[in-house]
């Protein structure tokens, strides 16, 4: 049997489509079939250089699929069964280092990843690009019953990102709920969930902002649970501040998540929160350039930053949670993929790149 992978050659090179023996499972890894593999905006900044990666390698760490071979024992300590749809979580944190030992193993310094191995090693396939996977069974999440494991892979990334970073809210003491007005920045993937989870917690209002004028997207954005939807193009972020503004009474609003990877939204933000407000910040995923910004914003109004890079498994569960208590968003947000051949990586590529789609997939 063999599976086809696409291979990465280094940034701005076409991938090379390859096929690989599929070989043997190794002793604590689970061999799963390919259902849908998500093209992140990280592989779209490793494509681009603007994150290193080496190569020949299989890059993507959004595989979802069906667990096809294991040790059914071993399977099972993990909660895990043949024939299981799962989620392959790429993160190795080393449960040693002092932000593992204190509750922030999504930040761990010392993370290895699933993915990493050489292509060169059987089984060969531990990235996300390929028909078939291997990934060690404590890094697999069942997806439940009753779940589509495609809908459930348009946000397998997004989804745990915006999680952890609410939950970095929570632990930094506010909550969001009924009484937050919030507003998320960026309608790409993870602003899209932003607006579906943030919604999903109870928020009082919620407004979405994108850089372009977009109908259709903002009708999505409607139905995953937006108040309103405004771009900067049509709206002009001048008006844009002076609307938010007003308020909580004219204080500004509760609580910004930023998803649009644009560091110029960063001003917009600051500008729009009242005092003490919290800025989430899990969207600035490479260096995009540099702004210059009034600090003493931060200052008079005493303003909560919070960054987030990564997440834990308990948020690819609290992801996986949220899919099946909201089986009513099932269809809409399957509607967001766009689902091209392993074959088709490269037209893939380029149809991501160009903002054709809300969210590229690769399936078998
Ligand atoms: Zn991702
Ligand atoms: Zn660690």
């Amino acid at each position: 049997m063999k599976a086809k992978a696409a291979v990465f050659l280094g940034a701005n090179k076409p991938f090379d489509v390859r096929e690989f023996e599929v070989t043997g499972t190794p002793k604590g890894y689970g061999r799963s079939e390919l259902i849908a593999s998500g093209i992140c905006g990280t592989d779209i900044h490793i494509f681009k250089g603007k994150l290193d990666m080496p190569f020949p390698s299989i890059i993507g760490h959004e595989f979802v699929g069906r667990l096809v071979d294991c040790d059914p024992e071993e399977a099972a300590k993990n909660g895990l069964a043949i024939g299981d749809n799962v989620i392959a979580d790429i993160a190795v944190p080393c449960g040693k280092c002092l932000l593992c030992r204190t509750g922030d193993d999504a930040n761990c310094v010392n993370m290895q990843v699933t993915n990493g191995e050489s292509i060169e090693k059987p089984p060969y396939l531990y990235g996300g690009y390929a028909e078939v996977n291997y990934t060690p069974l404590s890094n697999l999440i069942k997806i439940p019953e009753g779940v589509n494991p495609r809908a459930a892979a348009i946000f397998g990334c997004p989804g745990p990102t915006v999680i952890h970073s609410a939950r970095l809210a929570g632990r930094a003491g506010f909550e969001i709920g009924k009484d937050t007005v919030a507003v998320v920045q960026g309608l790409g993937p993870v602003g899209c969930f932003a607006v579906a989870y943030l919604k999903a917690l109870g928020v009082k209002k919620l407004f979405a902002i994108g850089a372009r004028e977009n109908p259709a997207r903002a009708k999505l954005l409607k139905k995953l649970g937006a108040d309103e939807v405004l771009s900067i193009e049509k709206d002009g972020e001048e008006n844009i501040t002076a609307k938010l503004l007003k308020e909580n009474g004219g204080l500004g609003v509760d609580l910004c998540l930023e998803a649009s990877g644009a560091p110029s939204a960063i001003t917009l933000g600051m500008n729009v929160l009242r005092n003490r407000g919290v800025y989430l910040i899990p969207g600035q995923y490479s260096n995009s350039g540099s702004i210059s910004i009034p600090p003493e914003i931060i200052t008079f109004k005493a303003l909560r930053f919070i960054g987030s890079s990564q997440y834990s498994i308990i948020d690819v569960r609290d992801y996986l949670e949220f899919m099946r208590t909201r089986k009513d968003l099932e269809e809409t947000i399957l509607s967001l993929g766009t689902f091209y051949t392993v074959s088709d990586v490269n037209k893939a590529f380029s149809d991501a790149m160009a903002g054709k789609n809300v969210k590229t997939l690769l399936v078998k």
